[in-house]
């Protein structure tokens, strides 16, 4: 068996083509375009690399991006009162702090003096609490992309065995709240896991978030299971080049599976199209204008 590839750069696109028509009917509504602030301290090379895709993204939707650069040495009062302007200007409708952050600021702090109803990367205490309970929030951008290309392949995941590998509060955690949420029978896994193969092997859905490059075996994969790889690890790949492999075995496991998403081209391009959504949906409720449910 030959797996279908999903194809999450397409989706992507086309979740980036639906956010800027609606941001083109909210700002025609609202009389300005929604906005996101992100906030980047200090010069983390790969952070800058994210911030300045996230600020290209949002202008290309039609939206108004901000980025505010802080220095290095911010110390945690500094930000805090940073992100507390940002949360009484009502022309910031998200802000994402891009972590991580330089040791002095204790992120945590930093995460629950965002405003929740602005918290677009779903980091808060009170969307988690939300996520948790099914009340509206906003839920972080990686593991709602996953949900996303699942439903998208799966259609209906009622009853659906799955298996969550990892449990970060930015993706394993809400990935696993999420399939519940669809009414799942959810597994999380996780480095203290036993027998790993033998949980992953019961999985309908598989979703791999470690950070351990091709850990994921085919004989851990139940014939037609779909895998969801949310890894991105770069590996030596010889002659001082490096690549960028997922944490599934890819070649292997797409004999096996029903579906699988390859690393790059699959979850990556998903996270900064939620983001730009989980945006838009931000604006539509600070302005009190109603965006249909299921319009994105
Ligand atoms: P993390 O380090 O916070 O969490 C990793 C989890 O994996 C932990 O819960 C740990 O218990 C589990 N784990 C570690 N070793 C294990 C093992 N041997 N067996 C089973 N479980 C094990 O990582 P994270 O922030 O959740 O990210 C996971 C991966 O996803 C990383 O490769 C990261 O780069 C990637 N990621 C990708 C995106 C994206 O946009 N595609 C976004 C976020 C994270």
């Amino acid at each position: 068996m030959s797996a279908h590839v999903i194809d999450g750069k397409a989706f992507a696109e086309g979740l980036r083509e639906r956010v800027g028509a609606l941001a083109a009917d909210f700002t025609a509504k609202a009389g300005r375009k929604p906005g996101l602030t992100v906030v980047l301290v200090g010069e983390d090379p790969a952070s800058a690399v994210y911030v300045r895709s996230k600020g290209k993204a949002t202008e290309a939707a039609g939206m108004k991006s901000d980025t505010i650069r802080l220095p290095a040495e911010t110390s945690q009062d500094e930000l805090l009162s940073l992100v507390q302007k940002l949360n009484a200007d009502d022309t910031v409708d998200g802000i994402l702090v891009q972590l991580p952050l330089p040791k002095q600021i204790d992120e945590q702090a930093i995460i629950a003096a965002i405003d929740p109803n602005k918290d677009v990367d779903g980091f808060h205490p009170v969307n988690a609490g939300r996520l948790a309970t099914g009340l509206e929030g906003f839920v972080p951008c990686t593991p709602l992309g996953c949900l996303m290309l699942l439903k998208d392949r799966l259609g209906d995941l009622a009853g659906k065995e799955a298996v969550v590998i990892g449990r970060s509060n930015i993706v394993g955690k809400p990935m696993a709240q999420l399939l519940l949420g669809e009414s799942c029978t959810v597994t999380i896994a996780h480095s203290k896991t036993k027998d790993l193969p033998g949980v992953v092997r019961r999985a309908d859905i598989v979703v791999a978030a470690v950070g351990r490059p091709e850990m994921v075996k085919a004989d851990w994969i139940k014939p037609g299971a779909a895998v969801i790889d949310v890894g991105i690890n770069r590996i030596d790949a010889g002659e001082g080049k490096t690549r960028l492999v997922g944490d599934v075995a890819f070649d292997e496991v797409a004999q096996v599976a029903g579906a699988i998403t390859p690393v790059p081209g699959g979850v990556g391009p998903m996270t900064i199209a939620v983001l730009l959504r989980n945006a838009l949906v931000a604006a539509h409720r600070s302005a009190g204008i109603p965006l249909e449910k299921g319009a994105i």
